[in-house]
């Protein structure tokens, strides 16, 4: 089939390259010129493993493409995916601004029967917002060309995008046509062998599906962060509590991890753009609002841990930092927590000194050169000299550690861990002061 998806940023570009590396016949579009320069040259404009060697090879093998011509898009594929950013508004809904833009530039240059699927996060009722925008687009130009707009989010998760897109639980596609099912069956077909994984249902329910998803797992850790703060106070450690909740197979172990706040560009926004939803409805969100005002005090924790840890003066001070990205496994920093304590040291007076394996460049980008942040190449250069280390996040890499070494780089024997990835018996028999979250040591 002949496929478009416009937007080449973490959902556009695995969707096309995995939509290639079946078969189809995929043209991705971007407006941002540079980075579709980029991908012809070969760049991938993000970390996200496999990704690079699949785009080159559907490149080479002459089944992916790059535009920036919206014209030369819109003719290509009869299927036409909107991937492209749903950033939050100013009071939190999501800002359609960029998907309508694709809609209106669909609706400038179509002239015959084209599939829209709005595979970006969007509140529900946006398809029908997109059908007018192409509705109208197509009668300014005195045209009339029959076209649907269907709904598929993308549930994939940054880090494991491809296999998420490849083996993902399932494919939501909310549409009442059964022209567009029978296409969405086909264009879906080589990766829905080993079970039917599709679900049909209506456009409001899939749209509201997605934020529902992204709602439930984002609750499910603010839940565990209470526990923990909680387990603190009493002397608890939550790690055992979370073995001992997550064996109930209702409950079970993922999304149970206690950590210093969940971030990245979908949980925050989708949970905010959720509530706005619900206010506009007329429904006060109360669980929500509580989701996400327990994952910004989270977000504050490390801080907390280190101003108790000296006293309430970080003035002077050099925060080794382990770990930029809002999880493993990427270089997206978009709403991570160690941003929020970056900026908090900051505003103390103190340094950091950060490495992450992936993320460096995303820093540079977003912080520029200051005095206060000192980037270094590796784990071991972050430590040495710091009055303390903090860790955001659970790479591999920081797993395995010499705690005695460590406590030989440090000028102070602190660690603030975010993210529970040591044994505190271990960390604290090499004389350490270890704080992690939610493990019977209130500090
Ligand atoms: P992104 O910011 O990485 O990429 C968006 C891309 O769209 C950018 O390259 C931008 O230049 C491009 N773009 C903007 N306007 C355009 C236009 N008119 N025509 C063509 N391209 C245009 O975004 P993302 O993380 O890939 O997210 C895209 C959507 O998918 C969002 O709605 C997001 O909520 C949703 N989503 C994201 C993830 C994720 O993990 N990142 C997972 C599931 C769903």
């Amino acid at each position: 089939m002949n496929v478009t998806v416009f937007g080449t940023g973490y959902v556009g570009l695995v969707t096309g390259a995995c939509l290639a590396d079946v078969g189809h016949d995929v043209m991705c579009m971007d407006i941002d010129a540079d980075k579709i320069a980029g991908l012809e040259r070969g760049e991938i404009p993000i970390y996200e493993p496999g990704l690079e060697a699949m785009v080159k090879q559907n490149v080479a093998a002459g089944r992916l493409r790059f535009t920036t011509e919206a014209a030369k898009a819109v003719a290509f594929g009869r299927l036409q995916f909107i991937a492209v950013g749903t950033p939050p508004d100013e009071d939190g809904s999501a800002d359609l601004q960029y998907v309508l833009a694709v809609a209106k530039s669909i609706g400038e240059h179509i002239d015959d029967y084209k599939v829209i699927i709005n595979k970006s996060t969007v509140p529900v009722g946006t398809a029908d917002k997109v059908r007018v925008e192409v509705r109208n687009a197509l009668e300014a130009r005195g045209h009339q060309v029959d076209f649907d707009v269907c709904s598929n989010p993308e549930f994939l998760k940054e880090g494991a995008a491809i296999e998420d897109f490849t083996q993902g639980a399932r494919i939501v596609v909310g549409t009442d046509s059964e022209r567009v099912k029978a296409l969405m069956r086909e264009c879906y077909a080589p990766y829905n062998r080993l079970r039917d994984k599709l679900m049909f249902m209506d456009i409001r329910a899939a749209e509201l599906t997605k934020y529902a998803a992204n709602a439930m797992l984002a609750t499910k850790i603010s839940f565990m962060n209470e526990i923990a703060n909680l387990a603190e106070r009493l002397g608890a450690d939550v790690e055992q509590v979370r073995h001992g909740i997550g064996s109930d197979p209702r409950i079970g172990y993922q999304f149970i991890y206690p950590g210093c706040g969940y971030g990245g560009s979908c949980f925050p926004k989708d949970v905010q753009a959720l509530m706005r939803t619900a206010s506009q409805a007329g429904y006060e969100p109360a669980l929500l609002n509580a989701v996400e005002t327990v994952n910004r005090r989270q977000k504050q924790t490390l801080f907390t841990k280190l101003m108790q840890a000296f006293d309430g003066d970080l003035s002077g001070k050099t925060i080794g930092l382990w770990g930029l990205a809002f999880k493993p496994d990427t270089d997206d920093m978009r709403d991570a927590p160690s941003r929020v304590l970056m900026e908090a040291l900051w505003d103390a007076g103190a340094k950091v000194q950060a490495y992450d394996p992936q993320a460096m460049r995303e820093c540079r980008r977003i912080y520029g050169d200051r005095d206060d942040l000192i980037l270094v190449a590796d784990r071991i250069q972050a430590v040495k000299g710091a009055d303390a280390l903090a860790i955001c996040t659970e790479w591999k890499d920081f797993r395995a550690v010499d705690f005695d070494w460590l406590k030989q780089q440090l000028a102070s024997p602190v660690i603030v861990d975010g993210r529970n990835v040591f044994d505190p018996v271990r960390v604290r028999e090499a004389g350490l002061l270890y704080f992690a979250v939610g493990r019977g040591d209130s500090l």
